[in-house]
């Protein structure tokens, strides 16, 4: 008999991944060119060249154990150095190797830090929209998930909402910018706000709350906005980084973690990490791809690509009537549904063969969500799905 708390996580399984199955179900039907299954974070831009040429150079050159042999839990000394230098030359910030953790991608770094900071009920703050599995992580050790409502006008974080909820249980603060699902991108102005209300609620509680940044999505950015670097903002701050779609590599599950050099109690804090890492059953970062990454530090996919999909997507549908913030960054759309309910929305939307996730997955009923890291071909065949799906309401 498998435990109470897993019996629910597997009733609720992911609604994203339940849609990614009946797209399959659908393919069959009608045929995979004939399916527009936005629902997925699954990069289809390629992996750089240079990807593929470290991972022969490396095979062909290195001796076996420097590859593939166990490490210190939080990675190789000359990865982490080589991400620490790089990290201060494009953010002038002052981290060295010992501030770096190597992790099992974004996800990964999440519950490793999770694991190292939460006591059973102490309070994680985040901003809806939000993605689901921060509930999960944050829950794996019986922590509480509080969640801020949207500024829909906006979907930047509601700044005077934040100091209401923190309370002397909250231990830390997670953001995702470039979002998912909104695709916004957290401004500079807000992100100073946001540190003042951390820095003016840990002198009045006496206590230390963190700032998580989740930035998978850093790369991918449209129109040269600039996101601001969170470690130049706040002390206490980790940066979980990931090169699930920066390179899109999300198979490998690599990603690491920086710690900010004047964070209290950083040595036992860089010691719970380590140990984290080790604990949760991860041991280390996968060796092959951390030294993969330290021989391509600098190389990115191509976003243009991306870009194209966005503009093709955003036009059309406010064309057409729906409503949207274009997205800054990041791979999503996040679209006002012309019925209130969400749901509802997407299974009509499937009628046309358009799998969308419903913004309630992210917190955020009244949207959804779509993911356009999918053929240019394929988006542009789209198009007119959406237009009969828009009329059906009209
Ligand atoms: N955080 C956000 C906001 C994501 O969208 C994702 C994946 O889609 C992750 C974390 C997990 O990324 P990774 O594949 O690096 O574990």
């Amino acid at each position: 008999m498998i435990s109470d708390k897993m019996e629910k996580l597997v009733a609720g399984s992911s609604l994203i991944r339940a849609m990614f199955e009946e797209g399959k179900i659908l393919a069959e039907r009608d045929g995979i060119d004939n399916v527009y299954d936005f629902s997925l974070g699954n990069p289809n831009v390629e992996p750089p060249e240079t990807v593929k040429n470290a991972i022969i150079e490396i095979l062909s050159e290195e001796a076996p154990n420097r590859v593939h042999g166990y490490m210190n839990n939080s990675g190789f000394e000359d990865v982490r150095e080589a991400i620490a230098n790089y990290t201060n030359q494009k953010y002038q910030t002052h981290v060295s190797a010992k501030h770096i953790v190597m992790t099992v991608g974004a996800a990964g770094g999440l519950n490793v830090i999770l694991k190292t900071l939460l006591n059973p009920g102490e309070e994680v703050v985040t901003f809806a929209p939000y993605f689901t599995e921060y509930g999960h992580y944050v829950n794996n050790y019986d922590g509480n998930l509080i969640v801020v409502p949207p500024n829909t006008d906006t979907f930047q974080p509601d700044i005077d909402v934040l100091r209401q909820v923190i309370t002397p249980k909250t231990k830390a603060v997670i953001i995702n910018s470039p979002n998912n699902p909104t695709g916004v991108i957290y401004s500079s102005e807000t992100i100073t706000q946001l540190a003042n209300v951390l820095n003016e609620k840990q002198k009045e509680y006496n206590t230390t709350i963190y700032l998580i940044s989740d930035e998978p999505y850093r790369e991918l950015v449209y129109d040269d906005i600039e996101v601001p670097y969170l470690l130049n903002y706040y002390t206490n701050t980790f940066v979980g980084y990931s090169y699930s779609k920066s390179l899109s590599l999300p198979g490998e599950r690599i990603g690491y973690i920086v710690v900010h050099p004047e964070m209290v109690h950083l040595e036992s804090t860089l010691g719970g990490l380590n140990v984290a890492n080790r604990i949760l059953g991860f041991v280390n970062a996968p060796s092959l791809f951390q030294r993969v990454i330290a021989k391509t530090l600098g190389s990115e996919v191509d976003v243009s690509l991306y870009k194209k999909n966005r503009d093709l997507l955003y036009e059309h549908l406010t064309k057409i009537g729906f409503t949207c913030l274009e997205p800054q960054g990041a791979f999503y759309l996040f679209v006002k549904t012309p019925i209130e309910d969400d749901r509802q929305f997407c299974v009509d939307a499937k009628e046309y063969n358009l799998l969308l996730v419903p913004g309630s997955a992210f917190g955020c009923p009244g949207y959804v969500r779509i993911a356009y890291c999918i053929s240019y071909q394929r988006v542009e065949n789209s198009l007119p799905a959406f237009t009969k799906l828009w009329q059906r309401y009209e």
